[in-house]
């Protein structure tokens, strides 16, 4: 029973956060209550928002105009549930990533994110991490994103919170990886795309992720 309410918790807010981004991506005031169709403007009831069932339910599509809306919302809430629920145990990981999730769609939709978001979170993960020698790596970090930022434009400013974060919350390894993949991944969408530059938050999320979920199922494989 408490896996399934953890399970509900994730898959609700992940449905939240993509709402929240959504709104934000298309300047629309998050505080308008109820949620509607972004093609017909009909308000939404109750049973078009229950994730993951209602999007499979109407195939991704607007039960009013019939409008396509996409599936992809029901496999983020179906992913982001089980994610989240293995995540759940380990309360600063989870709220990270919650925290770059948002900024990941974000990136991903304009290539623009409210990185001050992170900070109050940046200044608790340095204050837990105080003394230990990553804070070095935290420093180095911070001195050749500036350069890149600054010098190079290889990045935007608001990949240095987000890379704060990650070094903040990983192991040396673990950062050294998620930044192999997120390059590696981001490198071959270039390719792919032949475009010159392209969100790298995103690539970053993934690229941690995947390493965290490594990391946390081969701890519980040892138990
Ligand atoms: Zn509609």
């Amino acid at each position: 029973m408490e896996n399934l309410l953890i399970l509900i918790l994730n898959a609700t807010l992940v449905s939240s956060i993509m709402c929240l981004a959504d709104r934000i991506n298309h300047g629309v005031n998050v505080l308008i209550k109820r949620s509607f169709c972004w093609h017909c403007g009909h308000n939404l009831k109750w049973y078009d928002l229950i994730p993951v069932f209602s999007t499979i339910l109407t195939r991704g599509h607007c039960r009013y105009c019939q409008k396509k809306f996409g599936v992809h919302y029901a496999i983020f809430e179906f992913l982001g549930a089980l994610i989240g629920s293995l995540l759940f145990s380990d309360t600063t990981t989870w709220i990270t990533a919650y925290l770059l999730f948002f900024l990941a769609l974000e990136d991903w939709h304009n290539e623009r994110i409210h990185s001050d978001i992170l900070m109050p979170w940046i200044l608790y993960l340095f204050i837990q991490n105080w003394g230990e020698p990553k804070l070095l790596l935290t420093c180095l970090v911070i001195t050749i994103s500036i350069l890149l930022v600054h010098y190079r434009q290889a990045m935007g400013k608001g990949d240095i919170p987000v890379l704060l974060v990650l070094t903040l919350i990983s192991t040396t390894q673990s950062f050294a990886l998620s930044l192999l993949i997120a390059s590696t991944l981001a490198l071959v969408r270039l390719k792919i795309r032949q475009v010159k530059q392209l969100p790298f938050v995103p690539f970053l999320y993934i690229g941690w992720l995947v390493v965290t979920l490594i990391e946390k199922t081969l701890i519980i494989s040892h138990l």
